[in-house]
């Protein structure tokens, strides 16, 4: 509403308003905006009562139109200086032979001077415009001072720095406060509006585009809300597991952030489902395109598997099991053939022992590479050349491989990944547990013990995102020997 009455007095001409349907456009006006307006003289100077709409104001020198973005043509009907889109991200993209709701306003804002678009939302998914384009700025998030120790941090739901007391919620919503996370001082509702007038914007990314600025609020900062119901609000939905439904809105809602449908457990009982009874240990599959070998090391043991690809990514877990040492890792991986088909590719993890993992990769550099995990978000992999070895560093995200592993394949979404029906514990072990839980600003894995297994099966994973794009043929007939 500022931003309107800013507009009206700098740069008088045609603004917009959108809010996911007509009705809840009309409710604004008559809700919200018209007290804004009317007590502003100085906005309604010059205006007659037909000025007034339901769907708009006609200032003596522009006007300010409010729209459903869910209407056909509203959007693109008139070119507009300033736009507001408003709960942006639940705009829905209705007619697909138009181009997104928000890129028909900035396509007829092409041709003004100093047009402006602000999109205002609540987020919901990852893949939505609305997030995306927030990922795009600088990223400003609200620094507040510790009163205690004058430490300048972010308010972030996580469990180190909302705190209460009992296990019921009126005792939650009687004790919860905040705790800095330099000094540990507590920090109560009554510290809130001193924090907040001392706080600033910061930039917390370094890949803005210069022309769009994003900023960020969760509840924790608002003034309609103590850290008790919010704390209530973070209990009810994450540790009472209160069910998905409530995760995703105190995702969206509390938290501001968008909802990932990969909040998962692994647990033994899936990973037992994932066994297939015609499928052996030491068979390999019809049409695999090839086999991998891959090593996860480790200070007494290097646990390998040996994984065959299928179709379109389905992987075949065909052999496993343990080595004592690195130095037998070439050796070893040159043994290995299962039905006339011996492993093509390789990686070995280089995170620990890395210059022994180096040179063994070497002894075998037709199918061995290093790989090490980043702790990346976005983006898959990449190769770096090492020239010492002749060798290619894989560097994948570790992040983004277990969303695939055990996100997507263990609890049977998309390209799956089978199992043998005689696997054993230690490998049922190595499998489950993992758990993708909420944790501050976004969803990590926990870390698990012992998944040793689990982290080699995650080598083999990237092997198929390095290769899937290659010639799959000639890699077949490699396996079996025809180029050698
Ligand atoms: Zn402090």
């Amino acid at each position: 509403m500022i931003s309107v009455a800013w507009w009206k007095a700098m740069r008088p001409s045609a603004m917009l308003w959108a809010l996911t349907t007509k009705e809840l456009a009309k409710a604004f006006v008559e809700e919200r905006m018209d007290f804004f307006v009317r007590a502003q003289p100085w906005l309604t100077a010059g205006m007659r009562r037909e000025d007034f709409g339901n769907y708009g104001y006609k200032f003596a020198d522009c006007n300010l139109r409010f729209v459903g973005a869910r209407v056909s043509g509203e959007l693109s009907s008139r070119a507009v200086s300033l736009a507001i889109l408003d709960e942006a991200s639940k705009y829905e993209h209705v007619d697909k032979r138009e181009a997104a709701p928000a890129d028909l306003v900035k396509v007829r804002q092409k041709t003004l001077a100093f047009p402006k678009i602000i999109h205002s939302s609540t987020p919901s998914t990852e893949k939505h415009p609305f997030w995306q384009n927030w990922l795009l700025t600088e990223q400003k998030r609200y620094f507040v001072p510790c009163p205690h120790c004058g430490h300048m941090f972010t308010l972030v739901f996580s469990a180190d720095m909302l705190c209460w007391s009992g296990d019921k919620a009126d005792e939650i919503l009687a004790t919860a406060h905040i705790r800095c996370p330099e000094c540990k001082g507590a920090m109560y509702d009554v510290d809130k509006p001193a924090m907040m007038a001392a706080g600033e914007w910061r930039g917390t990314a370094n890949c803005s585009n210069g022309k769009m600025v994003g900023y960020h609020l969760n509840a924790l900062y608002s003034n309609f809300e103590t850290f008790g119901k919010c704390a209530v609000a973070y209990w009810e939905a994450c540790v009472k597991r209160g069910g998905a439904h409530l995760l995703q809105n105190f995702k969206n809602s509390y938290e501001a952030l968008p909802w990932t449908p990969y909040f998962a457990r692994v647990d033994e009982n899936k990973i037992l489902s994932l066994r297939k009874d015609s499928h052996g240990r030491g068979q390999v599959p019809e049409q695999a395109h090839y086999l991998a070998a891959c090593y996860d090391v480790g200070l007494e043991q290097q646990h390998w598997v040996v994984v065959a690809f299928v179709g379109s990514g389905e992987m075949w877990l065909v052999d496993w099991g343990t080595l004592v040492a690195v130095e037998q890792i070439a050796e070893h991986a040159k043994s290995l053939s299962y039905d006339g088909m011996r492993p093509v590719v390789g990686l070995v993890d280089s995170g620990y022992s890395t210059r022994s993992v180096y040179a063994e990769c070497a002894k075998f550099g037709e199918v061995l590479q290093p790989s090490k995990g980043s702790g990346a978000r976005q983006g898959t992999h990449y190769e770096t050349y090492l020239a010492e070895y002749d060798s290619y560093l894989v560097t994948y995200s570790d992040y983004q491989s277990k969303l695939d592993l055990y996100g997507r394949r263990a609890l049977g979404r998309g390209e799956g990944l089978v199992l043998p029906r005689d696997i054993d514990n230690e490998l049922i072990a190595g499998l489950s547990g993992q758990v993708l839980e909420n944790k501050g600003q976004s969803a990590q894995w926990k870390k698990v013990d012992e998944d040793h297994y689990g982290d080699a099966l995650k080598l083999a994973l990237i092997t198929w995102w390095v290769n899937a794009e290659g010639d799959l043929e000639s890699m077949r007939d490699m396996s079996y020997g025809k180029f050698s």
